[in-house]
């Protein structure tokens, strides 16, 4: 039978809500699933780690992290933090445990209306480094302010990190259309697009069955909006990324639609693409699906990982079953036009895994 130990850690705003469902989910799992045991183990991190500890990512924790299999994050409030006791608890744990590929799915849903029907593409995003500053330094901000008005930004793109999220994007591609379309923006980035275009193409040449393009990521965003279904998976830098994977969750419902893994080779962690959504928070309303697909693509990761097919075969059932909830356009939260309460969606959701 594959154990795992499964870090779960709530996170701000509607993070409580969403990642309730997902334990929710792992112990109808544990109860009716013979061939898994997914122990959750929970973790203190965000806001209500400071409060009660004076940290946003108290020691334990990070212990605690390195004897799970696996780890799910809720979204945090990074805007409210502040100072050395409140880092980015997303970025520390991406940058320290080199989970440096962030793979965000974008599916269409039957039952939901959108601009597509159709949609089907992952962006792989970098994690580790770009222009985000509180990742891409080993010590210090990557921005800075030696002027009251003047601020610098810096970028960073190394060889090792653009060939490891090429290769992720590869390998990904093969399990799929076989298709990598690479995003970049090296007619003006000549050189940190330049190397991130130069490293993937020489990636491409092991993987001579998977068809490769490149676009620059201002005419990219067109397409995608445009003509979606020709792409397939979508290699990036991490700041086009981020934009390309909320544009992608707009092709196909919203962000409350959107999971993410942040994949490494050792380690995995569970993050939807959606942040901390302090707008709904505490009314009970939020959607839980991009959390519980999180969870699914997880589980997908640590079957592949431990060859163990009950694990694969769950994260699939469990994308299956929240295909046939939103369908039937009996339960559907607020964001997709509904009145579902997250725990209605949740119990429909676990009701639907048993069926699958
Ligand atoms: P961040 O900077 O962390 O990305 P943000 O405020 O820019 O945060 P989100 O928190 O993702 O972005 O919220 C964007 C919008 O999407 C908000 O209106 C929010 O209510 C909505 N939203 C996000 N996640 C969900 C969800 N799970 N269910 C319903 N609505 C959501």
């Amino acid at each position: 039978m594959g154990s795992y130990r499964l870090a779960v850690m709530d996170g701000d705003g509607i993070g409580p809500e969403v990642i309730a469902s997902v334990r929710t989910l792992l112990a109808a799992i544990n109860e009716r699933e013979p061939a898994l045991d997914l122990i959750p183990v929970d973790l203190p991190i965000g806001l209500a780690a400071y409060e009660h500890e004076g940290t946003t990512l108290p020691a334990s924790t990070l212990a605690a992290l390195e004897t799970c299999d696996g780890w799910i994050l809720g979204p945090l409030t990074t805007h409210l933090y502040q100072g050395a006791a409140m880092p980015n608890v997303s970025a520390v744990l991406r940058k320290r445990f080199e989970l440096f590929a962030n793979i965000r799915p974008a599916r269409s849903f039957p039952g939901i209306a959108a601009l597509y029907s159709d949609v089907d593409v992952v962006v792989v995003r970098e994690n580790t480094e770009g222009f985000y500053a509180d990742r891409n330094m080993l010590a210090g901000s990557g921005e800075f302010q030696p002027a009251p008005d003047t601020v610098l930004s810096v970028r960073v793109v190394t060889q090792r990190a653009c060939e490891r999220l090429a290769r992720a994007g590869f390998e990904l591609a093969r399990r799929r259309r076989s298709h990598v379309t690479l995003v970049h923006k090296a007619n003006v980035l000549r050189l940190g697009c330049g190397l991130f275009l130069d490293t993937c193409r020489a990636v491409a040449t092991d993987y001579p069955d998977v068809q490769v393009d490149d676009f620059h990521v201002d005419a990219f965003a067109m397409h995608l909006v445009m003509r979606p279904t020709d792409f397939d998976v979508i290699v990036t830098t991490n700041l086009f990324g981020d934009v390309l994977s909320d544009l992608s969750a707009g092709l196909i419902g919203g962000l409350g639609l959107a999971p993410g893994l942040n994949a490494g080779h050792e380690r995995a962690m569970a993050q939807a693409v959606h942040g901390s959504a302090p707008d709904i928070a505490g009314r009970g309303g939020a959607n839980p699906i991009a959390s519980i697909l999180s969870l699914a693509q997880l589980l997908d990761w640590l079957g592949t990982r431990h060859t163990d097919l009950a694990a694969t075969n769950l994260g699939a059932r469990l994308w299956t079953a929240v295909e046939t909830v939103l369908a039937t356009d009996a339960v559907k939260t607020p964001d997709l036009g509904g009145k579902a309460t997250t725990t209605e969606m949740t119990e429909a959701i676990v009701e639907a895994l048993q069926a699958t």
